[in-house]
């Protein structure tokens, strides 16, 4: 087959956008997107993108615009019930020596606007409003056609349309449908100036550890303007299933009661940063609740000339911060595998697969197992992960394990350099 020249991609999140820039940039592919919505989302809490992802994003040329609309947030503090600090670690001190980047807490949105803006100066079209409804192909190319009647052709289509991905439901891989991990989310965003004068040099994510789940507190933009906080718990499914009204109930029900609920959790907690935790929650205005979803590991991802990458391919617990990475190492690998190997397209979807899949879940697994700390427990229980925490904590930095690269190691990964 010729090289491709051009290619659909349906979404125009992080994985369709990075996508594009990168496929345009290095492969010379002329990179169409259809987005579903009609215009780009404002919605959305705060993301943590790693060193792996972010050593991605400034190959890109993006990470100037996006380290001037975050926070750069490497030191994990972790809070007693108390509000005591019971440790601290520099969660990419390995890393960052490998790699040159830390950790970086953004807004959604505002990374959505640097993606959107960077595709905009590459002139790479976006059309907005437009629902799939179908994919064919033959040995010329592919097709996609859309509701209002449009239709387009590539050489090869990306589907990068997330966790309930069209693309897969309706041509890569049907049967495979997300899964309720168990674990909920709610989070907000909250202006410093309303808060004691303190919460404005907060330049860590701040873990605190309850009874029902975990608090956790992050400066997402420069100059500690704003805090994102979330608070993450384990929730059973709806008494009506998993359905969409069964969730919205659900939500509503967490959105109104979900105030009380973390200060009654927190009511112990004294000091500064008790005093920040509870004014933080008190001056919360908007609340969004997020149902943990996944796609169950080692699905399709490719069929003839589509490939499905990001969270249409592999959604995991965002427990890892891990989401946005993944969607990056994706593009980068599958872009060189394309300059590697011209011959057929089927054939460089298979070596992708093949030499994805074990990063893919071993991240997938991580973001699993970091999952278990958010489940309910006991006083007592918690007690004794706080002394546990502490130690573990102590004997991470006594011994100065940071410097040997443990826990770090996924974050150094280099995509481009694996040769496995
Ligand atoms: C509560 C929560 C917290 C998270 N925290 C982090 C974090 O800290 N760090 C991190 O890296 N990741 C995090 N994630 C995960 C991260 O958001 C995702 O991994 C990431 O957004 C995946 O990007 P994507 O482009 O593959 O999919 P998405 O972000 O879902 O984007 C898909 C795009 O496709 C569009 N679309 C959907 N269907 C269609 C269709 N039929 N046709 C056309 N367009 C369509 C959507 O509107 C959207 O624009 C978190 C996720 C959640 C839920």
């Amino acid at each position: 087959m010729s090289r491709p020249r051009k290619v659909a991609i349906i979404g125009a999140g992080p994985a369709g956008v990075l996508a594009a820039l990168r496929l345009q940039q290095f492969n010379h592919i002329s990179p169409v997107i259809y987005e579903i919505r009609a215009e780009p989302t404002t919605l959305g809490g705060a993301i943590g993108i790693p060193s792996n992802g972010l050593r991605l994003l400034h190959r890109l040329g993006l990470w100037d615009a996006l380290r001037a609309r975050g926070a750069e947030t490497s030191t994990l503090s972790v809070h007693a019930l108390k509000g005591q600090v019971i440790g601290e670690m520099d969660m990419t001190s390995w890393s960052r020596e490998k790699t040159g980047f830390g950790y970086l807490r953004i807004r959604r949105v505002d990374l959505m606007e640097v993606l959107h803006e960077a595709a905009r100066k590459a002139t790479i079209p976006i059309h907005f409003g437009k629902h799939l409804t179908g994919i064919t192909e033959d040995n010329q190319g592919i097709a996609v056609t859309f509701a209002d009647g449009t239709s387009d052709n590539a050489d090869f289509l990306l589907g990068c349309d997330g966790i309930h991905s069209m693309v897969r439901k309706l041509y890569v891989d049907p049967g495979l449908t997300p899964e309720y991990s168990g674990i909920s989310n709610i989070y907000s965003l909250v202006p410093t100036d309303q808060l004691p004068s303190a919460a404005a040099s907060i330049s860590s994510l701040n873990a605190t550890l309850t009874t029902d789940g975990l608090l956790a507190v992050s400066p997402c933009r420069p100059n500690g303007e704003m805090v994102y906080w979330f608070f993450s718990r384990e929730l059973a499914m709806p008494t009506s299933g998993d359905t969409r009204d069964g969730w919205e109930e659900r939500g509503k029900e967490q959105v109104e009661t979900i105030k009380s609920t973390v200060l009654d959790l927190i009511k112990t907690s004294e000091g500064e940063w008790g005093q920040i935790m509870k004014e933080t929650i008190r001056k919360t205005e908007t609340l969004r609740f997020y149902p943990v979803y996944r796609l169950p590991p080692n699905g399709q991802w490719s069929r003839g000339r589509c490939l499905i990458i990001g969270d249409a391919a592999h959604a995991m617990q965002p427990h890892a911060s891990q989401g946005v990475s993944m969607a990056l190492e994706d593009i980068f690998m599958f872009s060189n595998l394309l300059e590697a190997h011209p011959g057929p397209l089927d054939e460089v979807f298979r070596i992708y697969e093949q030499k994805r899949r074990p990063r893919v879940n071993e991240m997938y697994l991580l973001a699993e197992r970091n999952g278990g700390i958010r489940k309910k427990t006991t006083p007592w229980r918690l007690r004794f992960n706080e002394l546990a925490t502490s130690g573990a904590l102590g004997i991470y930095n006594f011994f100065g394990m940071g410097k040997l690269g443990l826990g770090q190691k996924p974050l150094a990964y280099d995509v481009e350099e694996d040769k496995n």
